[in-house]
């Protein structure tokens, strides 16, 4: 199709030009074909690893490094998507990612769907708005029937927060070590707990995750304070500090250069000599500041100078330099600190307060630990792997683990995986339909089926015949066993509660809403309007950016 063609109407002879020349557009069906499309693409991307039996992916970026994951986030993360729709998708996993933590490829997967069967909708000439409308209905249904099969647990029954975390763990390259690091996660997370009229607050941005190559996975270690992957400045500082007074500094502790070239006339050696003097009683006196404020460890934001090092040691004040922002603002709730950004402002009130201020040989490099800190709730997971991959990998799955953990501990309800869920969710919705009419039970129905796109993708994946599972699996649910579920080990129908596949509720509620949403937005796109690349010069023969029609190259 011409661009301009549509871009433009002929008044009296005259062409009215709405839009810029070289500007893309994709109406009406065309339009929703496309995104749909694109849509769908990504998900297709992401199928086959969903899942305990899930497949990896080795994405390789520009710059020939490599990443092997199966996790839905991480992976639509990595790559370089260019159409719209598909961008919409990728949102929608770094929303799931985002708000609870797991669920990314789930969500993809049903998003994927529900536009796979709305296209099918679209097809019967049934209109995008009716399918909305639909879809929107069948998301608040099925929150609601979330509600009611979701089972209540204790926010701090360990037991129930461990499986939890074993089953985030399950599908990943780790896998084997998902008893550890649950148990590690869990400590974690009740330790960062707090307990409330409302319930339990717990915030994983109070746990801070260390890396340090070498030794072995089962090396990681749960810290009581914060680690930092620094060393003390100078040799001659402690090493070791019991009940530390902390300042921590965002400016430098240097002697600040001029913007410009100064050019100083020396002409004899005294003159250079009380140039020099200068300078070093500036830093001198910087020093006397912070030590007359009682500090005897500094945490500095910036560079500390040679000689600023030196008197601080004879001073004997240990100081570490360079650390970064969110170690100082972690530094400030854990041991009470207020960040200073002047030397002249520091008095005793601004330090704060820990048990042990340490600096250790871990691997081949030293790390500071400050421990035993005024607030109980910091934390530090410093995490050991024999090489980067593992340990990013670790990083990955430890990051899933923790969000889950605190999913089921502010929100203490729990559903059974497998597929349980959407069977159980599926089939409640499909009877609920019955009482709508028309086109709108239509969407709601095709809503219904999605869900079982779970199911049937575990199946898959674990190479079982989608089919014979499905059967079996909406027997057993007519049967009233709600919790009955695919054991992907064994390829057969369970009940997977007592098999303990237990996943944070909120998870699913999460999936439903980001999947519904997404699936929609893209539906109710009937226009694509995509200005080109403004290039100058004249255009190439034919007109139109290169790049072609189908919305592709829309950025
Ligand atoms: P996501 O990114 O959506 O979390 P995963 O690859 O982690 O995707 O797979 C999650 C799915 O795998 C969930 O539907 C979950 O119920 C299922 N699952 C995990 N462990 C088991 C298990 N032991 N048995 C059956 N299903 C499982
Ligand atoms: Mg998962």
């Amino acid at each position: 199709m011409s661009q301009s063609e549509i871009i433009s109407a002929n008044v009296g002879g005259q062409p009215v030009l709405i839009l810029k020349e070289g500007t893309q557009r994709n109406t009406g069906r065309e339009a929703q074909k496309n995104n749909i499309m694109a849509a769908k693409i990504v998900s297709e991307s992401v199928r086959s690893s969903l899942g305990p039996k899930g497949m990896d992916k080795m994405l390789v970026d520009s710059f020939g490094d490599i990443t092997v994951t199966n996790d839905g986030a991480t992976i639509l993360k990595e790559i370089d998507v260019q159409h719209p729709a598909a961008k919409m998708m990728v949102e929608v996993s770094k929303a799931q990612d985002d708000e609870v933590g797991d669920g990314t490829t789930t969500a993809v997967v049903l998003a994927g769907e529900l536009l796979s069967k709305a296209e099918d909708l679209i097809d019967k000439e049934i209109h995008p708005t009716v399918i909305v409308d639909g879809y929107r209905k069948a998301s608040e249904k099925t929150l609601e029937l979330l509600k009611d099969i979701s089972t209540k647990v204790d926010p701090d029954d360990k037991n129930v927060l461990k499986k939890v975390a074993i089953i985030s763990q399950i599908s990943k390259l780790l896998a084997d070590h998902a008893d550890f690091i649950a148990d590690l996660t869990v400590g974690a997370v009740l330790h960062v707990a707090e307990k409330t009229a409302e319930g339990y607050k717990a915030d994983i941005e109070d746990i801070k995750v260390e890396k340090k190559a070498g030794e072995s996975l089962t090396d990681t270690r749960l810290i009581k304070g914060i680690v930092m992957d620094k060393e003390v400045v100078h040799t001659g500082m402690p090493k070791r500090l019991e009940n530390p007074k902390i300042a921590l500094l965002n400016c430098p502790l240097e002697v600040e250069k001029t913007e410009f070239d100064a050019k100083i006339n020396i002409q004899n050696p005294d003159q250079m000599k009380a140039f020099l003097d200068e300078e070093e009683n500036l830093l001198k006196d910087m020093v006397d500041k912070l030590s007359s404020s009682g500090a005897n460890l500094i945490i500095c934001q910036k560079g500390i100078d040679d000689m600023a090092q030196h008197y601080l040691a004879k001073k004997g004040i240990a100081a570490v330099r360079r650390a970064s922002e969110k170690d100082l603002e972690k530094l400030t709730r854990a041991t009470g600190a207020r960040i200073v950004t002047n030397v002249d402002d520091l008095s005793s009130k601004d330090l704060g307060k820990a048990g042990l201020f340490e600096e250790r040989k871990i691997g081949d490099d030293k790390m500071a630990f400050i421990e035993d800190c005024k607030s109980p709730r910091a934390v530090t997971i410093l995490i050991r792997g024999a090489t980067e991959r593992i340990i990013s990998e670790a990083e990955r799955s430890i990051h899933d683990a923790l969000c889950v953990v605190r999913d089921v501990v502010r929100d203490p309800r729990i559903v059974i995986g497998g597929g349980a869920i959407e069977v159980e969710l599926s089939i409640n919705l499909d009877e609920w339909a019955e009482k709508e009419s028309g086109r709108e039970q239509l969407a709601i129905k095709a809503f219904a089926e999605s869900l079982e796109a779970i199911p049937t993708v575990l199946a898959e994946n674990a190479g079982l015949d989608p089919i014979d599972i499905m059967v079996n699996l909406r027997a057993a649910h007519e049967k009233g066993e709600k919790w009955a579920g695919i054991d992907l080990f064994e390829g057969k129908i369970k009940d997977l509660y007592k098999e303990g596949v237990y996943e944070p509720a909120v998870v699913k509620e999460q999936v439903v809403k980001s999947a519904g949403e997404a699936a929609n937005m893209i539906l109710k796109i009937d226009d694509v309007i995509a200005s080109s690349k403004t290039r100058e010069g004249p255009m190439p023969p034919g007109g139109g950016p290169p790049g072609g029609m189908g919305g592709e190259d829309l950025e």
